[in-house]
């Protein structure tokens, strides 16, 4: 399904190579916040933003475009087939900016009813209250209901690539067509597939990222990404209107040059990522334990996804598995951290280690129990983000062993 002439790997590769300042083969970290103007007749043109980094080389102010944050866009831009993009301080960051530039008081977001809890909050709790802005959710599988749902003055549909922690996946394509039809802007949170499914090339207008999690891959950094057409990425950065101007949750440039310098391997993460979490997906529905993934052909989504995504990059790296009560969740969690180091009990993902966390009592805590039941989280559903250290085979003895001592073996 994916347009066969794209390809992210190429695609980041054929982008023009940054040099640094001293013709280093990494680019620089531009430290200043503020640029000298050479014509002070410029100036006008600058802030009206006549003359640009892409119309002229000039820069204005360290919360507007900085050189090497505006690189690091440009090479997430070119991973996703996304015109442009630009790098903000953290995922939240990337959705709060997108939503408030995209909507106006009394406008209305259609979103998944299966989205990070943090989201979630934002949506129906921040939003309303702040700015007049409502959210209604919906199941987002459920293509015929998404459409019922949409209102007059609906502005987005929003929407996981692959959902956090249902692992529900998105038909992007199909929302696309419903976005056309109504005049919305389809917005696409990628952080559970960067590179296994592209959502601009499958129809979304912008995607955004967590970039704290695969992109960042090494737990310790806090990110975001957003990627789309560049008269977009402009107004974000309007000086009268940009939410990324005003609001100001731009990326440091010594950010942007660490995470420049993880873009390239990041196929290679994702693909191992993907390839252990298929591993243990299978071993454990074949032990017949409730276990969720997109590459099981249980997985309700699994044929569109297997239409929709790349499969060099597999099916990403989160499985979840129910084991009946966030006290065996809690139970299960503890013994291979505690006495196999098997991971870590710990929010977040795309670590190089395994992380895993209890959903309902952390990550989607901000939802009421009836929004978690409703969107699929069960209390007992550990949600886990698959590592790439050790050796698989001794890792599931490890997690066999663990299954086996809270008695579900
Ligand atoms: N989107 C998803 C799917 C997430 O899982 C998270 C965080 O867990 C976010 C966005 C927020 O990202 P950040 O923590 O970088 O602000």
């Amino acid at each position: 399904m994916s347009d066969e002439s794209f390809n992210p790997i190429e695609s980041l590769a054929s982008i023009r190579h940054e040099f640094g300042e001293h013709g280093g083969v990494n680019l620089s970290i531009e430290a200043s916040t503020t640029f000298t103007v050479l014509e002070a007749g410029t100036m006008p043109e600058i802030f009206g933003g006549r003359l640009g980094p892409d119309s002229g080389g000039c820069y204005l102010y360290g919360r507007h475009f900085n050189p090497t944050v505006f690189t690091l866009g440009k090479q997430l831009a070119a991973l996703e087939g996304a015109e442009d993009g630009y790098c903000t301080a953290s995922g939240m960051g990337a959705i709060a900016a997108t939503i408030m530039q995209l909507c106006n008081t009394g406008d209305h977001v259609l979103s998944s009813r299966a989205v990070y809890g943090g989201t979630h909050a934002l949506f129906s709790e921040y939003f309303p209250q702040k700015s007049g802005v409502r959210t209604s959710f919906v199941d987002i599988t459920d293509l015929g209901a998404v459409e019922a749902a949409v209102q007059k003055n609906t502005r987005v549909l929003y929407t996981e690539s692959i959902a956090n922690p249902t692992l529900a996946v998105a038909d992007i394509p199909g929302l696309a067509d419903i976005a056309n039809q109504y005049g919305l802007a389809l917005v696409v949170d990628n952080t559970f597939s960067p590179l296994v499914l592209s959502p601009i090339q499958l129809g979304a207008d912008i995607v955004i990222h967590s970039a704290t999690k695969f992109i960042g891959g090494a737990s310790d950094t806090i990110a975001g990404v957003i990627c789309g057409k560049t008269e977009f990425i402009r107004m974000l950065m309007d000086l009268h209107t940009g939410s990324l101007m005003l609001l100001g949750p731009v990326m440091d440039p010594t950010l942007a040059f660490k995470l420049s310098l993880r873009l390239p391997h990041l196929g290679l993460r994702v693909t191992e990522h993907s390839r252990r979490a298929l591993y243990f997906a299978r071993k454990l529905a074949a032990l017949g334990l409730d276990v969720a993934y997109p590459g099981l052909s249980s997985h309700p989504q699994h044929e569109l996804i297997s239409e929709l995504h790349r499969p060099e990059f597999g099916y990403g790296g989160l499985f979840t598995l129910d084991v009946g009560s966030a006290e065996q969740a809690n139970a299960l969690m503890e013994h291979l951290q505690n006495k196999h180091r098997f991971g870590f009990m710990a929010v977040s993902l795309g670590y190089y280690e395994t992380l895993m966390s209890c959903s309902g009592s952390s990550t989607s805590s901000e939802m009421t129990q009836q929004e978690q039941k409703q969107a699929g989280i069960k209390p007992g559903l550990v949600r886990i983000s698959i590592g790439y250290t050790g050796t698989v085979e001794k890792r599931w003895g490890q997690l066999e062993d663990s299954l086996r001592e809270i008695g579900l073996l």
